[in-house]
Parts: structure tokens; C-alpha cells; sequence
């Protein structure tokens, strides 16, 4: 019988598989090796959506996802962590164009909500932004998507894991799993605590890989970095994700945005010795593509520059639930995972603890064959 779960890594998933644990009355003990919430999921976009995610297994998760947040902010009475003011898109060019057109179709096709507006319409929902940026039409709208705080939610999640009896440890990270007859017995720590585990979930995010190693288990990843900037406070009102062709950006709490292209990510700088740094000139092109768009963010300034690592499981599909070669061994890994993890996480947890969930999980097991193909 699974009494006690150890549950490795303090983001989204961690978090989201701890309080799912604990509500259904498991003992649990959440370690993280650095501060809770310090990994990718405080250095996400944390955009809320299943935009043209494929194939429909997949689309299907993420929608699901999207409902689960609907459903735990409304039950949260002052959660503050949801925010569903959907998203705005548009392209700069006939080729963007037509890639956007294929999208809408797409998603239209699989039932999800989308529509298409004018720029009066986009200047209805955004008013702070400048005319010139938007096309007459062709703006896609989908109004069902929004954004996450992440370290909020984890915080509500944590502490009502906590408050159900869970322990959560932060900078202590394991350094040893126990693996006797087919089955983890116990995990060790950086500070030589033992502790002993009927079952063990996996959700340490980019270090997924590293973890699955001391199981003896080989998870293929290929993550990468993303590069996001976060302003002052300005007085300007984004109030949902904007995708346009030289900016992504969306509210950051407090009045700051949150600014992000594809191109910046390439401007993040390992160092020989391990650190980090960006290109202050990649970080000024995104600041003056948000002005651009938003003429009020001209008195904001640079407060933040976060760097996160996705983790990306080889084939770029998540891998959920239980191994096959080592049953009380659970995985929680995933890309958009501030979509998936109170979803996916609570299918984990659920078959953590013996309940069935194997329709649901089946398209991401650890055993498929595409993941060990790549
Ligand atoms: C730039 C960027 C943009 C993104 N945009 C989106 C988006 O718009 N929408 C979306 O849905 N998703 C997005 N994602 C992805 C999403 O943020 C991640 O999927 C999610 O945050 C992963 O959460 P996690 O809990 O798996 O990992 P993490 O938050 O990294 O948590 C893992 C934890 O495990 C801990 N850990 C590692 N090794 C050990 C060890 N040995 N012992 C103990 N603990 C350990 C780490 O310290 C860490 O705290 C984005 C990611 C990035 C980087």
C-alpha cells in the first residue's frame, strides 16, 4: 500500500502531484534542491493555451489543462494566480499570414474557440495599443487562453499540501535513490537524510534526466533556454497574452509586462564556469518592439531579465505516470507544463495511488517508442 510519496522538484508539477497527493489523504514529503518555485516555473511565460498543439492527444491534455486552472481559481475564493483574458494574435506577412490562417483552421476543427478580428475590434480589448502596430484584420482571437502566476500557485498548492499534513524541504537535493528488487525503497539527500518511500514522482523539470539516472532509467531530453525580460511598473493596461510579429508580452503583476520573442532566446550566454548571461542589445530590441506597440511602456525600464530552462522531453511530448521496469517510479515532465500541471499532475497522482488512468495517460508513457527513438 503507498503511505508515503516523495515527490522530487518544487514547481508546477511537484507542487500540483504534492496537493493532489495530500487531498487524497497520502503522506508526503516534497524536496527540492534550491528554493521552492526557483526552477523553470519562475522563469516561464506561463501562457495558458493548446494553440495548434499536435497531435490531438496532446491538444486534448492541454485543454483539460486549461479547465483544471478554470476550476481551481473558481474554487480558491481569493486565488490570484488565473488569469483568463485570452490571447491576441497576428502576423506581419503574407507567408505568417497564411500559417496563422492554418492554425485558426485547425484549432476551429478540433472544437476550440477562436475568432477572428478587426483592428477595431483588437483596439476594443487592448486600447493602449498603437493603431499603426495592427493590421486592418486578421487578428486572431482566442478568448479561452490566459496567463498563470506561477509562483502563486505554486504557493497556494504547497501550502495546502502542507496544510494536509505534506512536508516540503527546499535546498536539500537528492543525491541517491535505493532501487532493491525492482522497486525504489528510499531516497537520499544532499544533507544525508533518508528518507524511506512506497513511491517516488519525478518532477524535476529540466533535471528530469539526471534524476531518472539514479533509478537507472535513461530519459531523453532536449531541452532549451528561454530569455524573458519584465519591465517596472508602467501605467499602461495590457490585460492578456499579445502575440504580434515582434513581441510577445503580457501582464507580470504590479503593472509590469513581461516581453518575450523566439529571437532572444538565442541571446542567452553560458559561461565556461556555469554562468548565465543575456545580450544587453537582444534585450533592448525586445524592450523597443514592446514600446513600439505600447507607447506607454516609453518610461518603463528593465527591472528583471530571467532566464528558464523548458524542459523538453525527446520526442516533445510529456512523459507522465508510472514505469513499466519500475512500478512505485512516476514521471511528471513536460513542456507547458503552467498549462498541464494541475491537470496532469493530478492524473499522476491519482495512479500514484492506484486509481486508473490509463486512457488519459496512455499517448505519454515513458516506455512509447518515439521517446526512445530520439
Ligand atoms: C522561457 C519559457 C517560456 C515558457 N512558456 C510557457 C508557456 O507560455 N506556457 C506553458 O504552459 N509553459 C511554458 N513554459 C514551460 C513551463 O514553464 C515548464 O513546463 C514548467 O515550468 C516546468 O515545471 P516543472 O515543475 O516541471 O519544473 P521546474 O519549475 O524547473 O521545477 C523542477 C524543480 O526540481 C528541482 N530539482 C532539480 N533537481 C533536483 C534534485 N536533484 N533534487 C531535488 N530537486 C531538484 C529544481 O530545483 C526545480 O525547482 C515555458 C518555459 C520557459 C523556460
Amino acid at each position: 500500500m503507498v503511505e508515503h510519496v516523495v515527490v522530487i522538484g518544487a514547481g508546477v508539477y511537484g507542487a500540483a502531484v504534492a496537493a493532489a497527493l495530500t487531498r487524497r489523504g497520502a503522506r508526503v514529503t516534497v524536496v527540492d534542491a534550491g528554493a521552492l518555485a526557483g526552477g523553470t516555473s519562475g522563469a516561464t511565460f506561463s501562457w495558458v493555451n493548446s494553440c495548434g498543439k499536435r497531435p490531438r492527444s496532446y491538444h486534448d491534455l492541454n485543454v483539460a489543462g486549461m479547465a483544471a486552472h478554470r476550476r481551481l481559481a473558481a474554487d480558491v475564493p481569493h486565488g490570484d494566480w488565473y488569469h483568463e483574458g485570452g490571447n491576441l494574435e497576428w502576423a506581419a506577412d503574407d507567408a505568417g499570414r497564411a500559417e496563422l490562417r492554418g492554425k485558426v483552421a485547425g484549432v476551429l476543427d478540433y472544437g476550440y474557440d477562436a475568432r477572428w478580428l478587426s483592428r477595431a475590434e483588437a483596439l476594443r480589448l487592448e486600447p493602449d495599443m498603437d493603431p499603426a502596430g495592427l493590421p486592418d484584420d486578421e487578428i486572431a482571437y482566442f478568448p479561452r487562453e490566459g496567463w498563470i502566476d506561477p509562483v502563486r500557485l505554486i504557493g497556494h498548492l504547497l501550502s495546502s499540501a502542507v496544510a494536509g499534513g505534506a512536508e516540503s524541504v527546499a535546498h536539500d537535493g537528492v543525491t541517491g535513490l535505493e532501487v532493491t528488487a525492482g522497486m525504489v525503497r528510499a531516497v537520499g539527500l544532499a544533507s544525508g537524510r533518508r528518507l524511506l518511500a512506497d513511491a517516488v514522482v519525478n518532477c524535476a523539470g529540466p533535471q528530469a534526466a539526471a534524476i531518472a539516472e539514479l533509478a537507472g532509467l535513461v530519459l531523453p531530453m532536449r531541452n532549451t533556454r528561454g530569455v524573458l525580460v519584465s519591465t517596472s511598473p508602467a501605467a499602461v493596461s495590457p490585460s492578456r497574452v499579445i502575440h504580434s510579429p515582434h513581441v510577445h508580452l503580457r501582464p507580470d503583476g504590479g503593472g509590469r509586462v513581461l516581453l518575450h520573442t523566439h529571437e532572444i532566446d538565442g541571446a542567452a550566454r553560458v559561461s565556461g564556469t556555469g554562468e548565465i548571461s543575456v545580450d544587453p542589445s537582444a534585450v533592448g530590441k525586445v524592450v523597443e518592439a514592446g514600446r513600439a506597440l505600447y507607447p506607454g511602456l516609453r518610461a518603463a525600464t528593465v527591472e528583471g531579465v530571467r532566464v528558464g530552462e523548458r524542459p523538453i522531453p525527446g520526442d516533445g511530448l510529456p512523459v507522465l505516470g508510472r514505469v513499466v521496469a519500475l512500478p512505485n517510479f512516476h514521471f511528471a515532465v513536460s513542456h507547458s507544463g503552467a498549462t498541464l500541471s494541475v491537470h496532469a499532475g493530478d492524473l499522476v497522482a491519482g495512479e500514484v495511488l492506484g486509481e486508473d488512468h490509463d486512457e488519459a495517460l496512455a499517448a505519454f508513457r515513458f516506455e512509447r517508442p518515439a521517446l526512445a527513438a530520439r
